[in-house]
């Protein structure tokens, strides 16, 4: 048991073993200020604000009034800055420090995006405002579609989406009215590669398709001819990634393309990974007929804690008259939103969300378009090609590469074969990377191949950040490899918390705090 500040008993941090030998008396370490629930350090009697009086009104609750007081935490004001200030300094952000995850594309998100949020005019617009009082809205909505098309040689996009799970969804939505308009709706399967996002799988299943694995090649990517060994009449589409969550282009994707094409069946690409190709390829030229694109992974809208996705879908010329509602359309000069199926296509799939999208990410992405410029776009993929490859060719002697010395796209796999032995772990590594500051790679995905750690370092990071992490996963595989196990199986040791049971935590999840006894005594008085 820990005192906090209140000096009531809180639940023990962890934190006492962690510095078994230097215990401080607080719990705190350093400026490191541990901090305790709100329902720990709060007391419903306390108040950062002071109201007057409610007048008395009539009763209206009837039996569901409350009888007993609710007992929510109050906190004075400084107390409340405090405690989500020191909240706040427990998280670990692209704007602290490099964050290597590969898959999710951590960017740096320019602070132009977000001045350009906060002008009013796009700061302050409301989805129910009617259409001729938001022309710049739309316009802008517009404008973002015709860069989304122009980038992927597609023939329309549905800008609603709002992540990119939302996007698959959305897109095999559009697969799936097609097979239906051409009365083909036996065709019940979708091939996903072994080396797929959970999502895809997810989002075919959600949707009652039956999903059928692809297997990988010793090298992650897709053998056509396993392709062409499934699809068949009964084939509905294919979900593939390109580049593939292995860092690796898809070399044969216009044959897997064809392959499908031929059986009548649909390609739906998985466009997380477009930022190691924007300016370089289009997907268009690569038979695709519709693919999401992550606002924010490739065009650098906030994430994660940060903020909202949104998941805009381009499609092909078979699939565009699918589009949901609302829908940009550019008439001439004027452009409109087509808010309903009449007076567009009558094939449309309907609405998947109640207003437009993300706007706010819109303005974010433009911005992000328009400062780069269509030749600063294809830089920023080369660079994220570039300082993937820079990792990799530094790593490759002591991590080992399951795609060997071929160059690898934004993102490079390594497995733990370089372990062997060693007793040590890709997730020891992980945590171990934690002790050295960095926030891990992505770890054990792909499932292709054993132990992934899957790096993607973008085109944000400089040579010196860079070479400071390199160095230092250097130092790392060095250690693990010269048998230092101990820094491996206790780490993280300077962390908050150390290794927490993660298996036991989604088993039995904690979902309702209870006050410790004493409070519950007070409470009940
Ligand atoms: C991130 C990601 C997704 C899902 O996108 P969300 O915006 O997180 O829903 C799908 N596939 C791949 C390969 C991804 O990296």
């Amino acid at each position: 048991m820990s005192m906090n500040r209140e000096g009531r008993g809180a639940t023990a941090p962890e934190i006492h073993e962690v510095h078994q030998d230097h215990k401080t008396f607080t719990g705190n370490r350093a400026l490191r200020i541990e901090e305790a629930l709100l329902f720990e350090i709060g007391r419903p009697e306390v108040t950062g604000v002071d109201l007057p009086e409610p007048p008395k009104v009539a009763k209206r609750l009837g039996r569901h009034e409350r009888k007993a007081p609710i007992n929510l935490p109050g906190l004075a004001e400084p107390e409340a800055v405090r405690h989500y200030v020191r909240l706040s300094r427990h998280n670990y952000s692209i704007d602290n420090g490099i964050f290597p995850l590969g898959s999710c594309t951590m960017k740096h998100n320019p602070r132009l995006n977000e001045k350009m949020a906060r002008l009013p005019g796009f700061g302050d617009v409301h989805p129910l405002q009617p259409q001729s009082t938001v022309p710049g809205a739309i316009e802008l909505i517009s404008e973002l579609s015709r860069w989304l098309i122009e980038l992927t040689g597609m023939q329309a996009v549905a800008m609603s989406p709002k992540a990119g799970a939302h996007g698959e969804l959305c897109g095999m939505m559009a697969i799936k009215a097609a097979l239906e308009a051409r009365g083909e709706e036996h065709r019940k399967v979708v091939l996903v590669p072994d080396s797929a996002h959970g999502t895809n799988p997810a989002t075919a299943a959600l949707i009652g398709f039956e999903v059928k694995p692809v297997p990988a090649r010793a090298d992650g990517t897709v053998d056509p001819e396993e392709v062409r060994k499934r699809v068949g009449p009964d084939v509905a589409a294919i979900m593939l990634t390109n580049p593939n969550t292995c860092g690796l282009f898809e070399r044969d994707v216009v044959e897997i393309a064809k392959a499908i094409h031929d059986a009548g069946a649909y390609f739906y690409a998985d466009g997380a990974n477009f930022n190691a190709i924007v300016g370089k390829a289009k997907v268009g030229d690569l038979g695709v007929d519709a693919m999401h694109i992550n606002l924010h992974k490739t065009f650098s809208t906030p994430h994660g804690g940060g903020g909202p996705g949104a998941g805009p879908v381009v499609l092909s010329e078979r699939l565009a008259a699918y589009a949901p509602r609302p829908l940009v359309v550019s008439d001439g000069g004027n452009v409109a939103l087509l808010e309903h199926a009449e007076g567009g296509a009558a094939e449309s799939l309907g609405r998947m969300t109640a207003f437009h999208g993300q706007m706010g990410m819109y303005v974010r992405a433009l911005s992000y378009m328009l400062s780069h410029g269509a030749d600063g776009l294809r830089q920023a993929s080369e660079d994220a090609v570039l300082n993937a490859n820079y990792i990799r060719a530094c790593l490759q002697d002591l991590y080992s590469a399951p795609a060997g010395d071929r160059p690898c796209m934004h993102e490079i796999l390594f497995d733990d074969s370089f372990l062997e032995g060693t007793g040590i772990t890709t997730l020891d590594i992980a945590k171990a990377m934690i002790d050295e500051g960095f926030h891990p790679m992505t770890v054990y995905f792909p499932l292709v191949v054993h132990g992934a750690m899957l790096i993607e370092p973008t085109e944000s990071e400089s040579r010196a950040s860079l070479d400071f992490f390199i160095a230092a996963m250097r130092d790392l595989a060095m250690a693990a490899k010269a048998g230092d196990t101990a820094r491996f199986k206790e780490a993280p040791r300077y962390a908050p918390r150390r290794r927490l049971d993660e298996t036991r935590a989604a088993r039995q999840p904690k979902l309702r705090w209870q006050a410790p006894e004493p409070m519950a005594a007070e409470a009940a008085e």
